[in-house]
């Protein structure tokens, strides 16, 4: 175990309202990159289509403890959180059920709250990644209360910043009213082709609209990184020596250097 992992985790949220631009990619690939750092990393699948578990070769099918539970109190963290049987990476899986937690939610008391509070018993980690469902609804705002940073994952495509204004007024009113200490950490720029002009000017574009936010690595497109997760696993176990894999790499030395560790630990 690393030596922060005594210390309270950091607590970092994956989204965008926005389905298909790279929040589970990134969730899963940033997560095998810092554990494979010698981190603590805990990874919550926040999504009821369960792509994060699956991702990291977890069948959603049978869960007997998943996000649902955790959410619902019907089960403590440390009984629903899972080995991926890697070094320094847990799963707390997520599966459909957990579209039921939203509908139970909406009357529960501090229903925002739901995850915070769970997470808030957590030790024995450094990081604690959270991929969010494509949605601002109950189950991104439970996330984004319990988190202290959010990567905002755009892909590079026309209209990427499209929405954007509604993600950001979304994060902007839970840290104004519920979250105080939640920060933008980054906006990572997925599925790049360098060899069209589009991509090129969707970088600017983003470049001049968030220029102390933006990633310098982008993650290229890649049908390698499409294909790692139907094998269960992470880029850098399925083909380490791929354009994709050493983009991960890149963005998670930068995560580290951008996260104040020191403000964390205190
Ligand atoms: P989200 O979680 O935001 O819905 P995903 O991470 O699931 O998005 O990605 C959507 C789809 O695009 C998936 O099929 C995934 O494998 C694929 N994908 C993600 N990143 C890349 C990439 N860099 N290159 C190629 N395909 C990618
Ligand atoms: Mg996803």
């Amino acid at each position: 175990m690393s030596a922060m992992s005594a210390a309270e985790p950091y607590i970092l949220a994956l989204a965008n309202q926005k389905g298909g631009v790279g929040k589970t990619t990134t969730a899963v690939n940033l997560a095998g990159e810092l554990a494979s750092r010698g981190q603590q990393v805990l990874l919550v699948d926040c999504d009821p289509q369960g792509n994060a578990t699956t991702s990291l070769g977890v069948s959603k099918r049978d869960l007997r403890c998943s996000t649902y539970e955790v959410i619902a109190g019907i089960v403590g963290l440390d009984r629903a959180i899972r080995s991926t049987g890697r070094a320094g990476l847990d799963l707390l899986p997520a599966n459909e059920h957990l579209a039921g937690a939203m509908v139970e939610l909406v009357t529960a008391e501090r229903r925002e709250w739901r995850l915070a509070d769970a997470l808030s018993q957590v030790i024995g980690y450094d990081w604690v990644l959270l991929d969010c469902p494509p949605s601002l609804g109950l189950l991104t705002l439970n996330a984004l209360c319990a988190a202290r940073g959010v990567i905002v994952p755009l892909q590079c495509e026309y209209l990427a910043l499209e929405g954007l204004a509604q993600l950001k007024g979304t994060i902007d009113r839970v840290r104004d009213h519920l979250n105080p200490r939640l920060t933008i950490v980054g906006v990572v720029m997925t599925m790049f082709d360098g060899r069209t002009n589009l991509a090129q000017q969707v970088v600017e574009e983003v470049r001049r609209y968030f220029p102390q936010r933006i990633f310098n690595t982008l993650i290229p497109r890649s049908v390698r990184i499409s294909e790692a997760p139907s094998y269960g696993r992470t880029i850098a176990e399925y083909d380490p020596s791929s354009r994709g894999a050493r983009a991960y790499a890149a963005l998670a030395d930068e995560v580290l250097r951008r996260v104040d560790r020191q403000a964390v630990v205190q």
